[in-house]
């Protein structure tokens, strides 16, 4: 349905249908001045204003359609480690072991951070899932999920627990594709709308104004402050906060430019299963679940015994595209969940996720851009990184920290791509050779 301005304002998600009529935002008319512009209202944008609120700068939060609007209210709501698409061994190896125990701690704080606003906030968010079952789509995956065990164990202090197929199935996880799980102790799932319109709430309750329908179209240089352009307005600010992962202009600033792949992941949500149904798959636990591909799929039980299951992998947003990836995805819920095959699909949407060349998050200046930041680049895993990213770069815009307080993975801008125009090539490149080797 069009926004009061004719933009677009519904995505069509089990989220948005969840939580009623969503709270909408003013949009910018005119010129304003604050000490902080930020740019989008995802979560590290509205984190990011609620920090700054907090220690008493003035702050606004411009986004280009409304709170939530990116990927923040249309995600999978899985709150667990990402950020990166490194492994731990990967992090060991390029930035050595105490950086990437420096990381890995990073990421769990993160998780506790969304856990701690929750209970502080007394949010309601559909919460679930004590940790998450990573489940092996093949055989062959039991011997590494052992390796990785270890490994965690060894040097990052804590260890998973490895399950068999049989001990899957009396947990109530079961399917042809599961051979055997591991338990990380970490993470839950919630609503993300819920949570997202809950950040923004504390923001406005902390002095913190939000614009909605108020795009960012140029960002220029004005004496020692910056000029943010917008269709109805300016905003001046001394500093500015890149907040848009994956919704990002990528001429807003240039810097931008070529650095992000068009990425995508999408969901389907089915209607609520019948106890029956839910005995005939095997499935009936709570844990939040994903398997083994490196294109991942991720999965688990509403509370309201809806099933949401969501695919990674589409590049090209045409209509035709976009079909193929929505059918892509029930095909493979279809081949997963067999006894569910006639269960309808009653949600279907999907959103941009922020990848990057370096396979890793930035949190920290735009090189060139005095008193600009950005923060993003979560790849397909922000609900944590985010929230807890968005305090850490207004702690650096502020001068709290410096960017050697925050670990190295997450410290170097990332590279532009030789020959961006390419990008959706190479984009398609990796997802046939990923689902030739996912299979
Ligand atoms: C389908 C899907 C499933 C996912 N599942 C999970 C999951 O289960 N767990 C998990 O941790 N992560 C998941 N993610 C990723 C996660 O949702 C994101 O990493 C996270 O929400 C990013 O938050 P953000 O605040 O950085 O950006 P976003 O929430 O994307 O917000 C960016 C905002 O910036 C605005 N904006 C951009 N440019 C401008 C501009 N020039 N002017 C004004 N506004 C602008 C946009 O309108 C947008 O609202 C998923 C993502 C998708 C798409």
């Amino acid at each position: 349905m069009p926004g009061k301005n004719g933009v677009p304002l519904d995505i069509g998600s089990y989220w948005e249908a969840s939580v009623g009529e969503i709270f909408e935002d003013p949009s910018l008319m005119g010129s304003a001045q604050f000490d902080v512009a930020v740019i989008g209202a995802g979560y590290a944008g509205l984190s990011a204003a609620l920090r700054l609120a907090e220690a008493g700068s003035s702050v606004c939060v411009l986004d280009a359609r409304r709170v939530g609007w990116g990927a923040s209210g249309r995600n999978g709501g899985f709150c667990c480690f990402g950020g990166t698409k490194l492994s731990e061994s990967d992090l060991m190896k390029r930035f050595g072991l105490a950086e990437a125990q420096k990381f890995v701690l990073y990421q769990i704080e993160a998780i506790e951070k969304v856990a701690k606003r929750l209970d502080a906030w007394k949010l309601d968010v559909d919460r679930h899932s004590k940790g998450e079952m990573m489940l092996a789509h093949r055989p062959s995956e039991l011997e590494a999920f052992q390796q990785e065990a270890a490994l965690l164990k060894k040097y990052f202090g804590y260890q998973p627990k490895l399950y068999s197929k049989a001990e899957l199935a009396e947990r109530g996880i079961a399917g042809p594709e599961f051979h055997g799980g591991l338990h990380v102790p970490f993470g839950f799932a919630l609503n993300p709308m819920k949570y997202v319109q809950g950040l923004a709430a504390k923001v406005r309750e902390k002095g913190g104004r939000i614009f909605s329908r108020s795009p960012v179209v140029a960002i220029e240089r004005d004496a020692n402050r910056w000029s943010l352009a917008l269709p109805d307005g300016s905003v001046i600010a001394r500093k500015v906060i890149l907040a848009g992962n994956g919704y990002a202009d990528e001429n807003v600033p240039d810097w931008l430019h070529g650095r992000t792949p068009p990425a995508m992941s999408s969901v389907v949500v089915t209607r609520p299963l019948t106890e029956s149904e839910l005995a005939a798959q095997g499935w009936t636990s709570d844990l939040m679940a994903a398997d083994t591909r490196t294109l991942l799929h991720y999965f688990r039980l509403l509370p309201d015994r809806r099933f949401l299951f969501g695919t990674r992998g589409g590049i090209f947003e045409t209509e035709q595209a976009l079909d193929a990836m929505q059918r892509r995805g029930r095909a493979d819920f279809d081949r997963m969940f067999p006894e569910w095959r006639h269960v309808e699909t009653e949600y279907s949407w999907y959103g941009h996720v922020c990848l990057t060349r370096n396979l890793t998050p930035y949190v920290g200046p735009v090189p060139d851009m005095e008193g600009v930041f950005a923060a993003m680049a979560w790849h397909g895993s922000g609900i944590a990184m985010a929230s807890l990213s968005g305090e850490k770069i207004a702690d650096l815009a502020l001068g709290k920290i410096k960017q050697a307080d925050l670990p190295a993975a997450m410290s170097r801008p990332f590279d532009r791509f030789p020959f961006p125009a390419l990008r959706q090539a190479y984009l398609q490149g990796a997802y046939l050779w990923y689902g030739f080797r996912d299979r």
